[in-house]
Formats: C-alpha cells, sequence, structure tokens
C-alpha cells in the first residue's frame, strides 16, 4: 500500500486505529449506489484523494464520464468513446469504491468458465457469504464484452437513461485484468448486492464495466474485506435533495447489466 498522507493519519487516530493497517480489510466507498441511480453525477472526491484509501477499485467520473478502474494504485478512466486515459489531476469522482488489496485466496477456476460460472466458484469459496470480497482476475479472455457511458449535463438524467445510450464494446482473446467487489445483500441500495466488476486490457488500450466474460486462461484471486467504510458527500445540495425512501433494485439491475 502506498505511503499514507496526513488526512488517512487523521482517520485513523479518529478511528483509534494503528496508521500502518488502517484501510487494511476495508471497502471505502464513496457515496451511495442510490444517489448515482438518481444522478448524483457531481464529483464529491478528488481521485488523488480516493488512492489513499485503496489502490484498487471502481467507479465513475464528475459528470458521469467514463467507468473507473483503479489497478496498482493508478487510476484509469474509460471513456464512453472507448479512449483510456490515465488520471492524475484533481478530477473528482461522485462514486467509488476502492481497497487495499491483498491476496488472500487463489481460486481454480476452469478454462472456459463464464461470468456466471466464474462468480459461482468465488461464492463456494467465500467463508462467509454476509461479508466483502474484493475480486481480481488475470489472464486471457476469449469474450469480454464491457460498456461505458458518456458524460451528462445538467440537469442530469436518472442513471436508467443514461445506460440507454451506453457504448457496448466487445473483445476477443484480449488480455487483461478484471477488478471489483462482491458485496453482501444487506448493502441494498447503499452499494451493489452481488458482483460488480470493471475491466481493464494489458495493453491498456479497452475496458469498461463488465457486462459479460469467458476465460481463456487466469488467475483469480480475492480478498475477503471485513470492514466498511463510507463516505457521505454531505452538506452538498445535490446530496440533500436525493431521495432514499424508495426501492431501486429494478433500476439498478436495469444499469448493471
Ligand atoms: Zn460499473
Amino acid at each position: 500500500m502506498k505511503r499514507l498522507s496526513i488526512l488517512t493519519t487523521l482517520i485513523c487516530l479518529i478511528q483509534n486505529l494503528p496508521a500502518s493497517n488502517c484501510f487494511e480489510n476495508t471497502l471505502t466507498q464513496v457515496a451511495t449506489i442510490d444517489g448515482l441511480l438518481q444522478g448524483a453525477y457531481d464529483g464529491v472526491m478528488p481521485c488523488s484523494e480516493l488512492t489513499q484509501y485503496g489502490d484498487m477499485g471502481i467507479g465513475t467520473f464528475d459528470h458521469l464520464d467514463g467507468e473507473m478502474v483503479v489497478l496498482n494504485g493508478v487510476i484509469y478512466q474509460v471513456r464512453a468513446d472507448g479512449s483510456i486515459h490515465i488520471i492524475e489531476s484533481e478530477l473528482k469522482t461522485p462514486f467509488a469504491a476502492v481497497c487495499a488489496f491483498d491476496v488472500a485466496q487463489l481460486i481454480e477456476v476452469p478454462k472456459g468458465a463464464g461470468m456466471q460460472a466464474t462468480q459461482a466458484l468465488i461464492d463456494e469459496r467465500l467463508f462467509d457469504q454476509n461479508t466483502f470480497c474484493a475480486v481480481k482476475i488475470t489472464g486471457t479472455f476469449r469474450r469480454m464484452k464491457t460498456r461505458s457511458v458518456p458524460p451528462q449535463e445538467k440537469p442530469y438524467p436518472v442513471l436508467t437513461e443514461v445506460v440507454k445510450h451506453q457504448t457496448v464494446f466487445e473483445f476477443e482473446s484480449i488480455q487483461g485484468t478484471i477488478v471489483g467487489f462482491r458485496c453482501p445483500e444487506f448493502v441494498k441500495g447503499v452499494n451493489v448486492p452481488g458482483y460488480h466488476l470493471h475491466f481493464l486490457s494489458s495493453d491498456l488500450s479497452s475496458g469498461g464495466h463488465v457486462l459479460d466474460f469467458e476465460i481463456t486462461e487466469a488467475k483469480v484471486e480475492i480478498d475477503p474485506l471485513e470492514r466498511f467504510y463510507l463516505i457521505l458527500p454531505t452538506g452538498l445540495a445535490n446530496h440533500q435533495n436525493l431521495d432514499f425512501s424508495k426501492d431501486r433494485s429494478a433500476d439498478l439491475q436495469q444499469v448493471e447489466q
């Protein structure tokens, strides 16, 4: 994990945790999925700050400008035109989840395994279904289907409207890494229950939010996480005016698949 900043050290002090392991085994999340579903696309945390909470993860960017892949501490933006950008600027994220990835378990996945089969094998090996788990799949994929979303203008449409204009990418025999999380059912409304995965190709030429894949040969690593740290954009108008009283599970299913 990277060197801890003054901010991170302060948070550790508040949490009464030693700075050296403050964010170990922790899924740190910025804002909520139900906020994003409602169109809360204004960035609330600079990407430079996000990576202080972890070196691997997923998310999106200010104005919903593409899919975020955080891999080895580097933030990549996969835009709807298919281009990939390394983000070193103060560009903000409206929604992201990261962790300090530490391989805890290797999962054997047979050649030719599809997305559902791979996820079922990870489920089987989890010691506790009701916990968070970081997932990293590195290798060659016979098929990879991803998507990205175009940046939005105010007044922002809801996410179910945006994904009607998403760009879908389909690749064959592509090398790369899938990163993301498996969240327990009880996060409903806060994060995505089940798997939420993003992909980045090894040559950094393609990626996006994973819709489907088939493994040729890959290393599947997981890191169960026992702590969940939620950072709310409290006080911002775009957060204060959100309505969290509705069940948006059907909307989530529509935008995730
Ligand atoms: Zn996504």
